[in-house]
């Protein structure tokens, strides 16, 4: 069964198109499950920032009622079900989840953005050799689906290291370790493998691969064309079944709000 839990909407100020356009692609796609989990609102405790690619606390609402709404209008063409995607940031989480607590969430996907709490370090797409600051983020991560509240992790390798591989290695070991152990699925990112982005790195998958990890394939859909691409989704599923990666079904997936 096709399906994904990773689509964005407007209110993050980067993704476009209606949340119905997303929907009527899904289906026109032969999608039997669509899962949204746009960028999540963050509570920050500085009043001099705010993430740009987010939607606000006083968005939430909108989102929830638009994506019940057509739940119910579309409820016979395809499933559709309520997400967010977050990051754990240990000075924010608690407020994060007292907030969404009042809303009929299915599920969270963790897409770890940024290590500490955001508005105190760099993103780390850029390319970073620090081994140290890899070491954060696989701990901050493991800490995050730690709590429990996460279905599954998104683009775990999206932090761009440009330090040696054997270390690179060593260091997303513990990573690969935590969620075979834990059975937690790991994110094959189509947004990335469409840009080309550092992400999926063949090295981190042949060590999950090495690990035993199960995947599933996010479009991380921006627009709502993205769910049309066939061609990559099929790529994504090839390069997995080349390197011995077994993607997961949908119901073997604990869905956490
Ligand atoms: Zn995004
Ligand atoms: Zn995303």
């Amino acid at each position: 069964m096709k399906y994904n839990l990773h689509t964005h909407t407007e209110r993050c100020n980067h993704a476009e198109g209606s949340d119905r356009e997303y929907v009527e692609a899904a289906i026109a796609a032969g999608i039997e499950v669509l899962g949204f989990s746009d960028h999540c609102p963050q509570f920050f405790p500085v009043d001099d920032y705010y993430s740009f690619f987010r939607m606000k606390p006083g968005q939430l609402e909108d989102y929830v009622s638009s994506v019940l709404k057509l739940r119910e209008e579309y409820k016979s063409d395809i499933k559709i079900l309520l997400g967010l995607e977050a990051e754990y940031y240990p000075q924010t989480f608690r407020r994060f989840s007292d907030f969404i607590a009042d809303f009929p969430l299915d599920y969270l996907i963790l897409g770890e953005h940024f290590i500490g709490n955001e508005y105190d370090y760099d993103s780390f797409y850029e390319g970073k050799s620090d081994e140290e600051l890899l070491k954060i983020y696989v701990n901050q991560v493991i800490e995050g689906l730690e709590t429990g509240a996460f279905t599954y992790l998104a683009h775990p390798d999206n932090f761009y290291f440009r330090g040696r591989r054997s270390v690179y290695r060593s260091i997303m070991k513990k990573l690969c370790d935590y969620a075979r152990e834990k059975e937690i699925p790991l994110e094959y990112n189509m947004l990335g493998y469409l840009n080309r982005r550092n992400y999926p790195n063949p090295h981190f998958w042949k060590l999950a691969a090495e690990t035993g990890n199960k995947a599933v394939i996010g479009y991380d859909a921006h627009n709502p064309r993205a769910l049309l691409n066939e061609r990559a989704f099929s790529e994504c599923q090839i390069s997995l079944k080349k390197l011995g990666v077994r993607t997961v079904e949908l119901g073997e997936m604990r869905l956490t709000p």
